[in-house]
């Protein structure tokens, strides 16, 4: 099939996502026709290093051998049932892994970020009506939050080119100030600034905590906002203020999870445990769609009751799925046998290193967090974005910028070699458009 039949079957036929289609009448879709370790491969073999790792979701590379492996011996046993009435071995596996990891004994399932985003709002409101304090009804979250598009998720979310358009669909949600370090004030730490926004959210909370069910935040790294970066003294004070006011604290870790932020989870950087973790993209390794909302013992038992309305009546047609469940639990054995976290701190120091090679260019707030590795790019040029994008496609690199931030989230396979590709690269990319 030549190249140009496929982009304009895809254009005839697939409504692409977060895309204003008629971008594409002048810049070509990209069709992939395989993927190997942290190279995609188009339709001519040209490749480009998945510098984003699709949209945040690969860990180990494409064509993994181990979690492919798993979903194969998967699916000669057993591809699906539903998860009402029936059970299967990997579903509990992975529960049992999930609540070792998190503290938090109870696993729901859902296929998507935003579905997960949902089930933790729709779970916190029910608690308090099952624990009869039903006027606790708000959400709060941060400015600049991203927790997906779904109606409920896009109201806690704060990107206005997501959310304005359907605004009158939404329900109502407070924002506290984001703790980004770059908006600190002249002289003031990281820390000293995530305190102060603290205190916003303190006197907040406070007035508001008889209507207030929850706070979801992205923990250590607001990735959709441009990989805002703050100090962990956010989410401990968080913590506090949550539990001394009786709102849930929910952590959308959908993004930051699974070693992203140099632990397994980012709370556990300021040894902070939430009332509700979501978890997603990372989970499969990025190879089957998965979501998970993990939550207490105590939250579970107030559900657990004699009256079905008093449980929690949510599902979706493929929670559970046995195949996504077992690519999960390959990727959490990868975690376990190949010592990752500790490995990814030599190769975060080593991207570090090998990025001081920027700071030529005109960039600022040059800034990591674990395997997330992050640059704003100092220009006015309303084209960045494309231009950036374009050129590093010519020179086999997948860098999509968000506004005027670079970043780097590649999958944890990638080798020094390729780093060094990755970075050289890059540095030519924007010596040539700044
Ligand atoms: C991607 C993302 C979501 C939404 O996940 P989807 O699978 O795209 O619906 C929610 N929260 C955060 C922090 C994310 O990065």
């Amino acid at each position: 099939m030549s190249n140009n039949s496929l982009l304009n079957r895809s254009l005839q036929s697939v409504w692409h996502p977060c895309t204003q289609m008629k971008l594409h009448e002048n810049l070509p879709l990209v069709p992939i026709k395989r993927g190997e370790g942290v190279w995609l491969y188009d339709a001519e073999d040209k490749r480009y290093l998945d510098v984003v790792s699709s949209w945040w979701v690969n860990l180990f590379g494409h064509n993994n051998p181990r979690i492919k492996e798993a979903i194969k011996q998967q699916l000669d046993t057993l591809e699906h049932v539903m998860l009402a009435g029936f059970t299967h071995e990997p579903v509990i596996a992975l529960s049992e892994k999930l609540a070792k990891l998190t503290g938090l004994g109870h696993a729901f399932y859902a296929s998507d970020g935003a579905s997960a985003t949902e089930i933790a709002l729709k779970m916190s409101f029910h608690y308090w009506r099952n624990a009869s304090k039903p006027q606790k009804t708000k959400f709060i979250s941060l400015q600049n939050s991203y927790h997906g598009e779904t109606l409920g998720a896009l109201a806690v979310t704060d990107v206005a080119i997501f959310k304005d358009t359907y605004a009158p669909l939404l329900m109502q949600s407070a924002q506290m100030p984001s703790p980004d370090f770059r908006l600190a004030e002249a002289g003031e730490s990281a820390e000293g600034y995530a305190l102060r926004c603290a205190d916003v959210l303190e006197s907040y909370v406070s007035k508001h905590s008889h209507e207030v069910a929850a706070f979801i935040i992205e923990p250590l790294v607001q990735c959709a906002a441009g990989m805002a970066m703050y100090h962990p003294v956010y989410l401990r004070r968080a913590r506090e203020i949550c539990t001394k006011y009786q709102v849930h604290l929910i952590a959308d870790e959908i993004a930051v999870g699974f070693g992203r932020t140099g632990t397994m989870f980012a709370c556990e950087q300021a040894k902070v445990t939430a009332d509700f973790i979501c978890l997603s993209k990372g989970i499969t390794g990025g190879y089957l769609p998965l979501s998970a909302v993990l939550t207490t013992d105590k939250i579970y038992q107030v559900f657990y009751h004699d009256s079905a309305a008093r449980g929690f009546l949510h599902s979706h047609s493929y929670t559970g799925n046995p195949l996504a469940c077992s690519a999960a639990l390959a990727t959490l054995a990868i975690f376990e046998s190949d010592n990752i976290i500790n490995e990814n701190r030599d190769k975060s120091a080593f991207i570090q290193h090998s990025m001081q090679v920027l700071t030529d260019l005109e960039i600022s707030h040059l800034r990591h967090q674990g395997m997330i590795f992050a640059f704003d790019v100092k220009t006015k040029d309303l084209q960045f974005v494309s231009k950036c994008y374009q050129l590093a496609m010519l020179h086999g690199l997948l860098l999509r910028p968000i506004g005027n931030v670079v970043y780097f989230m590649p999958p944890y396979t990638i080798t020094e070699e390729q780093i060094g590709f990755m970075i050289s690269k890059t540095l030519l990319i924007l010596r040539d458009i700044l």
